[in-house]
């Protein structure tokens, strides 16, 4: 039995984008003509409302607005939705709000308009600051549309993160070191580094682009780990890179398998409650989603989630954290004695993978190397193992901002 509901965090999704990047499996959609802004707001905040019952009494301690690109909606549609959010749901007053920037659709007016609206977070999808890096995994924007959004979200928010891909097609270890070393001058207090993945259904999965070897993007990963531990940044998180008091408080709030509504064209929602956790996701196509949500049904799936498989649900969050977890966290989240998975930690421990006290649970550098080895042993019966491993941080569909 869960002993009372965890912190509650608020994911709202919006779903379009100016252009799909080759590699991207998210749900995310060319913008064809004007986008519904004002119906879409209308559609989340119907969202909102018939998702209020299952929170009562609960207050969102972070709010994450993702995609998809929502740098293409106006800051008075952002206003709209934000101040929509406060008036139904209680909003604690210092809560982190994020919002996702794509530097193609950079103007420093508008970023002013966001923070005026309320976002007090703001995280760019830089990926490169090298136009021909750029250019071949599809960007819409170059190294220096990059350059000045950077500079214009340190100076209106402060709080920035940056993303960044490295094992790009045709990069050397170079190139990728000079990304880094760049979005680290340049200030950024948060860098997530992830690596390029060519995901099933995608472009790039159709015609890969040549891209370095296992071997070399291992090494750019060490090298990458170097350059943040020697500029003084936090490694808390597999892709993650902070400075003292930049850690995401929305992602560790999924990295502690926190609950979080999700809201918005195929938004995905963990929710705890009478004890039980339920997973939900919303429907995926804009116009789909917005007619069901003004109809009181923008529901593709909701489920409860058996408790044999609340153990690798935990761990393939809590184990993305370097710091790892302390024992008390897993019994809180799902109601289990560590007990129930000592097999699991006794062999992972076996093989290096994990180390651990009576307190605290962490992965090792081995295990953080092989994190999905380390996950599956956690995989319920006789489930496929290394297919059902997602390695994705947001809510919505996975790593990347836009
Ligand atoms: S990577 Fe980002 S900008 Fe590109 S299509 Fe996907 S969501 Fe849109």
């Amino acid at each position: 039995m869960i002993p009372h509901p965890p912190p509650l965090s608020l994911y709202v999704h919006i779903p379009w984008c100016v252009r799909k990047c080759p590699y991207c499996d998210f749900n995310s959609h060319e913008q064809r003509g004007e986008i519904p802004e004002r119906e879409y707001v209308t559609a989340l905040v119907a969202d909102l409302e018939a998702s209020l019952p299952d929170v009562w009494g609960r207050r969102v301690t972070s709010i994450f607005i993702g995609g998809g690109t929502p740098s293409l909606f106006k800051p008075s549609s952002l206003d709209h939705l934000i101040t929509a959010i406060r008036t139904r749901i209680p909003v604690n007053a210092e809560a982190e709000i994020t919002m996702e920037a794509n530097p193609g659709t950079f103007e420093a007016e508008r970023f002013r308009g966001y923070q005026e609206a309320g976002v007090n977070r703001l995280s760019i999808g830089v990926q490169s600051f090298d136009d021909a890096k750029l250019a071949a995994i599809g960007r819409i924007h170059g190294g220096d549309e990059a350059r000045r959004a950077v500079e214009s979200a340190l100076e209106i928010f402060g709080n920035v993160n940056v993303d960044l891909m490295y094992a790009l097609p045709g990069q050397s270890a170079e190139e990728s070191a000079a990304d880094i070393r760049e979005a680290i001058e340049r200030g950024a207090p948060h860098i997530s580094a992830y690596h390029l993945t060519l995901e099933p259904g995608t472009p790039f999965h159709r015609n890969p682009p040549t891209v370095p070897d296992h071997d070399r993007a291992a090494d750019m990963q060490d090298a990458l780990e170097w350059s943040f531990a020697h500029a003084g940044y936090e490694h808390y998180e597999t892709s993650a890179f902070a400075r003292a008091g930049f850690r995401s408080r929305h992602n560790l709030n999924y990295w502690n398998f926190g609950d979080y509504l999700g809201i918005g064209a195929g938004a995905h929602a963990k929710i705890t409650s009478l004890q039980k956790v339920r997973r939900e996701m919303r429907i995926r196509q804009p116009e789909a989603y917005m007619r069901a949500s003004l109809s009181g049904k923008p529901m593709r799936e909701a489920r409860e989630v058996d408790e044999a498989e609340l153990p690798f649900e935990f761990m393939l969050n809590a184990l993305r954290l370097v710091e790892g977890f302390p024992v008390a966290l897993f019994t809180e989240r799902t109601g289990l004695p560590i007990l129930a998975v000592d097999a699991q930690m006794n062999e992972a421990q076996g093989l290096g993978l994990i180390e651990r006290d009576h307190e605290w649970i962490r992965p090792t550098a081995k295990g953080r190397r092989f994190l999905n080895e380390l996950l599956e042993r956690f995989i319920p019966g006789d489930a496929p193992a290394r297919a059902v491993i997602p390695i994705a941080t947001k809510p919505s569909t996975g790593p990347r901002a836009s």
